[in-house]
């Protein structure tokens, strides 16, 4: 099978094929592909890229779908990686308060592997129906495994949220609980011994890393209400401080106002803490609403909590019991020393 074949038959059926996908003029197929924005709108645009290894453990052929009754909790299914691939990339345009619009695929294969091109192309497929981002172009190369997505969105002109807008005495809100996916990817650099109550917990933070969230939805709510937004993918505390050093302000969080999976404080105990705010990979959004918002109880209906406050003086700080102190987060750097 060429290399034409392998596209048709694995990436073709994730083109736009309904009404609502109207904005894609053309799509796979021509060189390039036409998108339609509303008149007076901006496209979002933000580019992902996945290298296996780096992130994403590197394919192990002898692995089979996960299966919760199995003893074994590691599992890396090619259907997994397409859907967190898709959801990590449109988490940013979650994260501007983008609405989906379409994608592009950039992806080198070590191998015409079948079977594995099949479970991929259904895990990108679902995630793909699930966000409305139908695949309109690509590329497909030979060599060591690395998927680049670039997804687009579109906006009402000016109304994109950015990272810049915190204002001293505005709410900083998390959109969902932390750290999980942080002890999850422990589980899946190596199997541990773990008893059968522990078996469930790891389960449910796998599905965390496996299957995360971009949301969307509370992306396009917070237009015109966040005064800034940045989706946490390096850990709270690095994205965050982002946040702060883009609106030149600073904030302070109070611990105990993390929110936390039971399944995350049962398998990580005392380290879950420092999990939530120093672990990448959840996808959910930090935000932040004025302080005086009727918005607030309406962000809570949709799952979001309140952890903090932003503050004049720059730099992070931590409230827990004994008292504040400051914090300085070091997110994932991939040239890091
Ligand atoms: P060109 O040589 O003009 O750059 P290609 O031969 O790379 O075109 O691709 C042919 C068509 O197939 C294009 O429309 C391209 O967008 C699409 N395509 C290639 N690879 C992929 C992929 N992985 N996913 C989706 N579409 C793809
Ligand atoms: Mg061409």
């Amino acid at each position: 099978m060429g290399e034409f074949e392998l596209i048709r038959r694995y990436f073709l059926p994730l083109s736009p094929t309904t009404p609502q996908q109207v904005g894609v003029a053309l799509g796979q197929g021509d060189d390039a592909a036409l998108l339609n924005l509303p008149p007076g709108h901006q496209l979002a645009v933000s580019v992902d890229t996945l290298v296996a290894g780096v992130h994403f453990p590197a394919p192990n052929h002898d692995a089979v779908a996960y299966d919760p009754a199995n003893d074994s909790p590691a599992h890396d299914s090619p259907a997994d990686l397409g859907w967190r691939a898709l959801a990590v990339a449109a988490s940013d345009l979650a994260a501007m308060g983008a609405d989906p619009q379409g994608f592009l695929l950039a992806i080198t294969l070590p191998e015409n592997d079948q079977p594995w091109l099949l479970s991929f192309s259904q895990g990108l497929a679902a995630a793909s129906r699930a966000f409305a981002l139908p695949l309109v172009g690509g590329d497909t190369t030979r060599g060591p495994l690395t998927l680049s997505l670039t997804v687009m969105g579109s906006l009402p002109a000016g109304t994109a949220l950015t990272r810049g807008g915190a204002q001293v005495g505005d709410l900083i809100l998390v959109s969902g609980p932390l750290g999980a996916a942080g002890e999850a990817l422990k589980w899946l650099h190596g199997p541990k011994a773990h008893d059968e109550v522990q078996n469930e917990a790891v389960s449910t933070l796998l599905h965390r890393y496996w299957h995360p969230q971009p949301r969307l939805a509370l992306g396009q709510w917070l237009r015109g209400k966040a005064t800034a937004a940045i989706d946490i993918s390096d850990g709270l505390a690095a994205d965050l401080a982002h946040l702060l050093t883009a609106s030149g302000v600073g904030g302070l969080i109070e611990t105990a106002r993390l929110p936390m999976l039971p399944a995350l404080l049962k398998l990580a105990g005392d380290a879950a803490i420092d999990l939530a705010l120093t672990a990448g990979d959840d996808y959910e959004l930090c935000f932040t609403l004025p302080g005086n918002t009727r918005w607030l109880a309406a962000a809570e209906a949709q799952g979001c909590v309140q952890i903090g406050e932003i503050e004049s003086s720059p730099g992070l700080r931590l409230a827990t019991t004994r008292g504040v102190r400051n914090f300085s987060p070091k997110g994932y750097d991939h040239f890091g020393q």
